[in-house]
Formats: structure tokens, C-alpha cells, sequence
């Protein structure tokens, strides 16, 4: 039986495990989804090797950059965007150590492919990106995809990057997309959001948020007291998921 799989720590509040368990049940795949939480990223070898039947796995929280330099070649999309939520596992059939490694960001086309039917063309041209971590860089290279121009908020600021105390009205109006890629607001810190001047959006703006628990963060309700459009993370977690099943199981 193949086996597919996740890497993270902590992995309590994994969705992958319950999707591919109910796909592989509905669509009658002989296959099986582990969980493997490791506390270093050095025990990715011990897992390939010691489970044989493993044709890939997912990547979480904290090794999607870290993962990298284990890997023996990385997709066009994840060199740029230098991150890898998805790795291909290929073996030879008669050397049980060897096995080559390929990396993949799924996020990004998740994330674009459920942005782009909220789009509307004229409104829609410039975002700012809440966060500079793993996700942050696979929005913005969606967004550059799209043709948007994005810029990144920090509590660190840097070149390249503003901070949240930044954030001025004339920002707010050019910026009609506002995407969290924050942690803050997810369950059980439901009380929190990130820290920008919700009474300056207006119905022309479009808050995202990655987070899919709680499924309305503070986040998307206080836009909506603003008027402004809001979409959770569900969608993109499951079309990412998706994109991982068919990089799997495409002919090398
Ligand atoms: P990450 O690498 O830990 O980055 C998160 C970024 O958020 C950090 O780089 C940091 O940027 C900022 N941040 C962290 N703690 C903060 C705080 N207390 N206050 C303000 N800003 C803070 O995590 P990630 O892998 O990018 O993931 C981020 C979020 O996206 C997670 O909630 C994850 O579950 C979600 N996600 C969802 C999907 C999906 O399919 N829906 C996919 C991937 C990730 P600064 O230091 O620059 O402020």
C-alpha cells in the first residue's frame, strides 16, 4: 500500500491527515496518510528510509524553509518563492537507501486560485501582505502572478518592508486587498487580530485571511463591520491539498 504523509511539530490541529483519509476512502485509493511529528527536521531521512512505501509527503509549520537543503531539487515556483510545502519521493526499487528528493509550494496556487474569482480588475490592483514568513512569500508570489503589486507589514521592518504604526489613511485607500499571514487570531486566541485601522476600510476592500480556524476571525469581522468583502483560509487548504495530490501522482 503507498503511504503519504505530513512533517510538522506540533501536528494536533493537522487537516491533511482527515482529507486524504476521507479522499483515499471515497475514491477507493489503496493508500494510507501518517502523520509524523518530528521535533528536528534531521529525522525526515530516518522517516524515507525506514517507510519504504512513502510517495510523498506534505510540509508544515515550523520546516517549510528549513527543509530545503535535505532536498535534491526544487520546482521553478519553490526556488523562487524559497519555500516547500509538498516533496516528492522517488526510489530505485532495488537499493533500499537511495531516493531523491523533489520540492514544491502548493500554497501559492491554492492561494491564487481562490483569490482570483473575488478579483475585480479595477479595483483590485495593489495588496499589503500582514507577516514576512513561509506563506507570506508564497501570497506575494501569487500576487505578482496576478499582476498585483504587494507590499509586506512587519512588527520588524526592513527594506523591502513597513511597519504596522505605518499604516496611514492614503495606504489604507491604495491598498483595497489586505491579506493575514499572521498566526494572530487563530483558535484559542479567537480575541486577537492583527493590528491595522479597521476604521479606515471601506466596501471597496477585500480582507483574506489564511487562518481556517476559527472559521470568521476577529480579522474578517471587523471588516465586515467595514462593509468590505472577506474570505478564510478553508479554500485554500483544501485546493493546496489538492495540488499536492496531483504533483504525486503525475508520472516522473
Ligand atoms: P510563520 O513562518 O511562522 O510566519 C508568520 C509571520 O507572521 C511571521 O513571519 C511574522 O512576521 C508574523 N507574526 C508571527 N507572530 C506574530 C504576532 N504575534 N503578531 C504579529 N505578527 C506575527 O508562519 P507561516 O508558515 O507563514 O504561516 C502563517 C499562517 O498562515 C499560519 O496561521 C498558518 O496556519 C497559515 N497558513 C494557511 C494556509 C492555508 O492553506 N490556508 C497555508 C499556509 C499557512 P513579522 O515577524 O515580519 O511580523
Amino acid at each position: 500500500m503507498d503511504i503519504y504523509g505530513i512533517i510538522g511539530y506540533p501536528l494536533t490541529h493537522s487537516f491533511s491527515a482527515k482529507f486524504f483519509a476521507e479522499k483515499f476512502k471515497r475514491e477507493n485509493i489503496n493508500a494510507e496518510y501518517l502523520n509524523f511529528e518530528i521535533k528536528s527536521i534531521l529525522d525526515i531521512r530516518e522517516i524515507i528510509i525506514f517507510n519504504q512505501h512513502l510517495k510523498g509527503l506534505n510540509v508544515t509549520i515550523p520546516y517549510k524553509e528549513k527543509v530545503i537543503p535535505f532536498l535534491n531539487s526544487l520546482s521553478a515556483e519553490a526556488k523562487k518563492i524559497g519555500a516547500v510545502n509538498v516533496i516528492k519521493i522517488s526510489r530505485k526499487s532495488d537499493d533500499f537507501y537511495f531516493y531523491e528528493l523533489t520540492g514544491y509550494n502548493s500554497d501559492y496556487i491554492g492561494f491564487k486560485k481562490s483569490l482570483i474569482p473575488f478579483l475585480q480588475s479595477s479595483t483590485h490592483r495593489y495588496a499589503l501582505i500582514l507577516g514576512t514568513g513561509g506563506a507570506a512569500k508564497a501570497v506575494a508570489y501569487a500576487l505578482t502572478d496576478l499582476d498585483i503589486e504587494w507590499l509586506t507589514v512587519s512588527r520588524s521592518p526592513t527594506k523591502g518592508s513597513i511597519g504596522y504604526c505605518d499604516l496611514t489613511a492614503d495606504i489604507i485607500a491604495k491598498h483595497t486587498i489586505i491579506i493575514n499571514t499572521t498566526p494572530v487570531g487563530t483558535f484559542p486566541n479567537s480575541d486577537e487580530c492583527p493590528n491595522i485601522p479597521y476604521k479606515l476600510l471601506t466596501t471597496n476592500h477585500l480582507l483574506y485571511d489564511l487562518i481556517y480556524n476559527p472559521e470568521e476571525t476577529l480579522f474578517l469581522k471587523r471588516g465586515q463591520e467595514q462593509g468590505s468583502k472577506t474570505k478564510n483560509g478553508k479554500e485554500m487548504l483544501e485546493l493546496q491539498a489538492l495540488e499536492a495530490w496531483d504533483i504525486w501522482s503525475r508520472e516522473a
